[in-house]
């Protein structure tokens, strides 16, 4: 390992470690190799919406003049919905570099909590209908915050939208139900779905970068592993916590804890 620094503009401290055969070795050739994986599976993910673009934008271009105005607004509608899926995996790939880069910075700003939930949910109406996944909402309390609206915003969107993507196709009512409340400090908010839930032994390491329960993988579930891990860095940037309560095949329960920011 060969690590360069340059100290105050001054002087080059160069250090020369030789790891070889042992264990700080093996764990770099880990990284490595989950470096790869992580490249040729973002690779996969990011080929999917832009295969869709290019194939309905070419049938669009070449057959205009035939297709009628039904067909033409379903080719359209798929675009916009490919590329919308295309524009958050690149967002979750420029948190992920901020974050490991620790160059996320929050921008604080005072605003209502009940008008921001409403805003998620609206905005995940459609993905909600056509997974048939009923959300609900079981508070209207007004709470005032002083936290980064916009990664609130992503916190709250992914954890719902994970909560109905992982939604159990065998169950009848399938539902996100979403509470909050407050207490002097903080405001805890709960997202718990009847969906697939998550293993024992996986409920710790979905927070990790990358790691993708098997369900997921078995049921061929779309996804990178990488959007917990952003959630919880975001939460814990705000100074505060999220756990997780969950059976396998029951549903799961997220539990986050963030200082309500305002004195
Ligand atoms: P992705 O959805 O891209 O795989 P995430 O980091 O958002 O990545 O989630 C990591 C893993 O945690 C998922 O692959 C899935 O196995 C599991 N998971 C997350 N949310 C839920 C949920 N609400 N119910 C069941 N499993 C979940």
């Amino acid at each position: 390992i060969i690590n360069i620094e340059i100290k105050e503009n001054s002087y080059v401290l160069i250090v020369v470690r030789d790891v070889s055969g042992t264990k700080e070795l093996e764990k770099l050739k880990k990284i490595d190799k989950m470096k790869m994986e992580f490249l040729s599976m973002m690779s996969h993910e990011l080929r999917t919406p832009l295969s869709a673009i290019k194939a309905y934008s070419e049938t669009l271009i070449n057959s205009l003049d035939i297709l009628d105005k039904d067909t033409l607004s379903e080719f359209l509608n798929t675009i916009f919905k490919e590329s919308n899926h295309l524009d958050k995996l690149l967002n979750d790939l420029l948190d992920f570099s901020k974050l490991e880069l620790k160059s996320l910075t929050l921008r604080r700003e005072s605003f209502e909590f009940t008008e921001l939930i409403n805003e998620v949910i609206s905005s995940l109406e459609e993905f909600s209908k056509t997974n048939d996944v009923k959300i609900i909402l079981k508070s209207n309390e007004n709470i005032i915050l002083n936290l980064d609206r916009t990664r609130i915003k992503q916190i709250l969107v992914n954890l719902i939208q994970n909560a109905i993507k992982y939604s159990d196709s065998k169950k009848e009512d399938k539902y996100v139900q979403i509470n909050y409340e407050q207490n002097e400090e903080n405001i805890i908010i709960y997202i718990e779905d009847n969906g697939m839930g998550i293993k024992e032994e996986y409920q710790e390491k979905i927070f990790e970068k990358f790691f993708r329960a098997d369900s997921s993988l078995n049921y061929e579930i779309q996804g990178t592993g990488i959007g917990l891990s952003i959630v919880k860095e975001l939460v814990e940037l705000h100074n505060g916590k999220i756990l997780l309560e969950s059976e396998f095949e029951k549903g799961s329960k997220f539990i986050i804890t963030l200082p309500k920011g305002v004195i």
